[in-house]
């Protein structure tokens, strides 16, 4: 169901407020978690300002060490639910576990489904359940088949609104960036699959400096829209700081990205 042989037009998904896969270039920013009503309200606004249609924050973050931030849970959730509204903005939040889908289904306009549980197979099952937009994350070690396989268990489900994210894989040399940013993938999985294929500089390169440049090259790679946090006081944010563009040097990559993507 996800080949481009059976279906050879594109998958366009429609969200209130954005039209993923189509011409215009999807731009999604946030906080990498959502820490609070007041600061997801105010980075929403300045998602907005930069020209997104979609707001990020995680309510369920999926922690390296289970002593690290683990998310606001629900409050999480209704504190994005509310920057959206307010901002005239989709949200797309992380779920981790089939039994949360219900309850993350109440809020969210897209489902993100994370790296570490690229194959989750009942997670997969589960959003594939819905009719919801899913935002499905390359896994860290995941090959290309890899990530189709875990695209079909989503469509075979009956839910066909599936992106595929581009975040960067694990090679040998993480020394200077997070990850490897594999944008080599993004015309390949739109040669393959008619699914829209979004890029996450952030955590693809995980150094703020990094990531402009590379946000520009994931627009020259031809995907439809790109993920990226933002954060307006980087060295207190609860998670990935490091990677998060402060607001004026995400209004400058946003428009300029916006420019390089009408010049394609
Ligand atoms: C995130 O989007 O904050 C995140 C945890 O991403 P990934 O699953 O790509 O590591
Ligand atoms: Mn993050």
């Amino acid at each position: 169901q996800s080949s481009r042989l059976l279906h050879p037009e594109n998958t366009i998904i429609k969200t209130p407020h954005s039209v993923i896969g189509g011409d215009q270039f999807v731009m999604m920013a946030g906080p990498c978690s959502v820490e609070s009503a007041d600061h997801v309200m105010a980075m929403a606004k300045v998602a907005k300002q930069g020209g997104a249609t979609v707001v990020r924050g995680g309510a369920f973050k999926p922690r390296t060490s289970p002593y690290s931030f683990q998310g606001l849970g629900e409050a999480g959730l209704q504190a994005l639910r509310a920057a959206a509204d307010a901002n005239d903005l989709d949200m797309i939040t992380e779920v981790m576990d089939d039994e949360h889908v219900p309850m993350v289904a109440k809020y969210t306009d897209i489902f993100q489904i994370g790296a570490r549980n690229m194959q989750n197979f009942s997670l997969l099952k589960a959003v594939g359940r819905t009719q919801i937009p899913v935002a499905l994350k390359r896994g860290m070690s995941a090959t290309i088949d890899d990530v189709l396989n875990a695209a079909e268990y989503i469509a075979a489900g009956g839910n066909h609104q599936i992106m595929l994210l581009e975040r960067g894989i694990r090679t040998f040399d993480h020394k200077y960036t997070r990850n490897t940013f594999d944008l080599g993938a993004v015309p390949v999985l739109q040669k393959l699959t008619h699914y829209p294929v979004i890029v996450d500089p952030s955590h693809a390169v995980g150094e703020w400096d990094l990531v402009t440049p590379m946000a520009m090259a994931g627009v020259a790679s031809g995907a439809s829209g790109m993920i990226v946090e933002i954060h307006d006081r980087p060295a207190e944010a609860l998670s990935d700081g490091p990677q998060a563009l402060k607001p004026k040097t995400y209004l400058k990559m946003a428009q300029q990205a916006f420019q390089l993507h009408d010049l394609m």
